[in-house]
């Protein structure tokens, strides 16, 4: 072999990240929306002495390399600092996940063995609840977010004060592991996914690049994703890459505050799922005008499908753009983003509308593809569905620690999403369902994400979430559970008409059920399972 003649031997470290930014970017602005509605900011050059403060504080309590430091914390720029302190250092930045129950975050902090807990003041009840549950703790780190730290806990303002703000990171191994997360693990214990420099490195250049999100230094960006699911999509490490501004929401993730922050901000891309941005939609159209949106140039929404009446209704009455991206914790979590390619420039609204709906084609260096039930690759043929494989350098290899999950990575090197898709010729992905969501009607599939699109098409409809219930006939039919927005309403019969025409009969849901809201799962996606729970006999209960 005749090897190149290139530094293939420098090392991607996320330190680097940091220098950089602090070198270069030292006067672009980070911004926080503090509990009370006030507004902190500071630049990345105070955001590159703290957090090499933070690092130094780090050490004096005894974190080595290798060690697991947890964040138990909202979007802000102390969340930023722990961020890249934590990997630079050679730790493990592991971000918990606030709206879990204790059991579960007793489970999942003593699964990473963390040894320090960098917690929000506002979220220490929570804590309270589960920290006495962790041999590995030797220390907890409060922010004094919504008031004093309590006596008897270490004060982070104070701790990092006493620091200097010189700290030589190490050359670090680029397979070094830098960060983890849990999914949620709808079914049986959460699994950890644990992230290498390598991959979150490479991963912030994918969201960089112009056919991505384009991330640059000319961006004000508002990560409403949690900096817990799947690191707020990569986006902190992105910005502080390219020096982006950054606008953290802070706890407050109700539609008006964060229209408030993005036009005076005047952010220019914008990520979360949909259920967020269908709040957002509902109150500019009902207060049209309010809010100068001209900056923005993209949101980002993933996580569960984007509903195609909803970014319909953002480009056509507020002319704002949505880019429907598909990923996972274990991508890192960038998969696949909806980009209308050259060929379609110019092709009517209605036709671009099907493509932004979609969930986009791969990332590069993503690969997919889907399989059947006994693993054949299928056709890209648009219409067959099959389970949806990946793999690339920012995808998971295994899970921490998890022997009994071995069987989602295949021998050949996949890792297998449990998503149910068709792939059409020129690569577009379209999510039909998550296969534990699957209705499955006298042996044939019925797409829930279809129809739920379908209803959530109709004026009238703010949410809707289509889930199997149990059919003394036909094994599985569809309920729906429907939101209707506030003031309107639709009979069973007028959203039954408003399906027909786009779906066969046996498609269309047995009945409605009309609910104030449809339960959420910890970040915020329509709880099929608690559905399940409450209204999976509906149907025999009704026979
Ligand atoms: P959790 O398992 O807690 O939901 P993840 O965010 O890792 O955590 O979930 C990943 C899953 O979310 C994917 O496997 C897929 O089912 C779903 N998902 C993500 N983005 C989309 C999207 N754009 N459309 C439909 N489903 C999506």
């Amino acid at each position: 072999m005749l090897n190149g003649c290139m530094m293939d031997d420098y090392q991607l470290n996320l330190s680097y990240v940091l220098e950089r930014a602090g070198s270069l970017f030292h006067r672009n602005e980070i911004v926080t929306r503090n509990a009370d509605g006030s507004l902190f900011r500071y630049t990345y050059g105070d955001y590159y002495g703290r957090t090499k403060q933070l690092s130094n504080a780090l050490k004096r309590l005894g974190v080595k390399e290798g060690d697991r430091v947890a964040t138990l914390c909202w979007n802000h720029h102390r969340h930023l600092e722990a961020y890249l302190a934590i990997p630079a250092m050679g730790a493990v930045l592991h971000t918990l996940n606030l709206r879990l129950h204790p059991s579960d975050l007793t489970y999942i902090a003593r699964h990473a063995e963390d040894t320090v807990i960098i917690a929000d003041r506002s979220l220490l009840p929570l804590l309270e609840q589960f920290k006495g549950d962790l041999p590995s703790l030797r220390h907890v780190v409060v922010i004094p977010d919504d008031g004093p730290t309590p006596a008897g806990y270490l004060d982070y303002e104070q701790l990092i004060a006493a620091e200097s703000n010189q700290f030589d990171y190490p050359r670090l191994d680029e397979r070094t592991a830098a960060a983890m997360c849990y999914t949620s693990g709808t079914t049986g214990n959460p699994k950890g996914v644990l992230y290498s420099h390598r991959s979150a490195m490479l991963h912030s250049m994918a969201v960089t690049m112009t056919d991505t999100l384009a991330v640059g230094e000319n961006d004000a960006i508002l990560p409403v994703v949690p900096m817990f699911h799947a690191n707020a999509w990569g986006l902190p490490y992105a910005a502080v890459l390219t020096g982006a501004k950054m606008v953290f929401p802070g706890p407050n993730l109700q539609p008006e505050v964060l229209l408030d922050l993005m036009a005076r901000e005047k952010v220019t891309l914008a990520a979360g799922v949909p259920t967020i941005w269908l709040g957002i939609l509902a109150l500019l159209d009902a207060n049209p005008g309010k809010w100068d949106l001209s900056s923005v140039r993209t949101m980002v929404i993933g996580g569960s499908a984007a509903p195609p009446a909803m970014i319909d209704g953002f480009k056509r009455r507020h002319n704002l753009i949505v880019t429907h991206a598909w990923g996972m914790t274990e991508t890192s979590p960038i998969g696949s983003l909806a980009r209308v390619k050259h060929h379609m420039a110019d092709a009517p609204h209605e036709e671009k509308l099907k493509v932004w709906s979609t969930q986009g084609f791969s990332v590069p260096f993503v690969e997919t593809r889907h399989v059947d039930e006994e693993g054949k690759v299928l056709p890209w043929d648009g219409e067959t569905m099959g389970e949806l494989q990946v793999r690339g350098p920012w995808v998971a290899a295994s899970y921490y620690n998890n022997s009994e999950q071995a069987d989602r990575f295949t021998p050949d090197g996949w890792f297998k999403t449990g998503d149910i898709v068709t792939i059409n010729a020129d690569g577009y992905l379209t999510i039909t369902d998550r296969s534990k969501d699957v209705i499955k009607s006298g042996g044939e599939w019925i797409s829930t994400v279809a129809l739920e699109n379908a209803i959530m098409s109709h004026p009238a409809v703010l949410e809707a979430a289509v889930f199997a219930a149990v059919h003394p006939k036909w094994d599985e039919r569809p309920l729906a559970a429907v939101v209707f927005k506030p003031g309107q309403s639709a009979t069973k019969d007028e959203l039954r008409a408003h399906l027909e025409p786009h779906f066969a009969k046996f498609w269309l849901p047995d009945d409605f059920v009309v609910l104030d809201a449809i339960p959420k799962t910890s970040v915020g996606k329509f709880q099929k399972i608690k559905l399940r729970e409450q209204y999976g006999d509906y149907l025999v209960k009704q026979a």
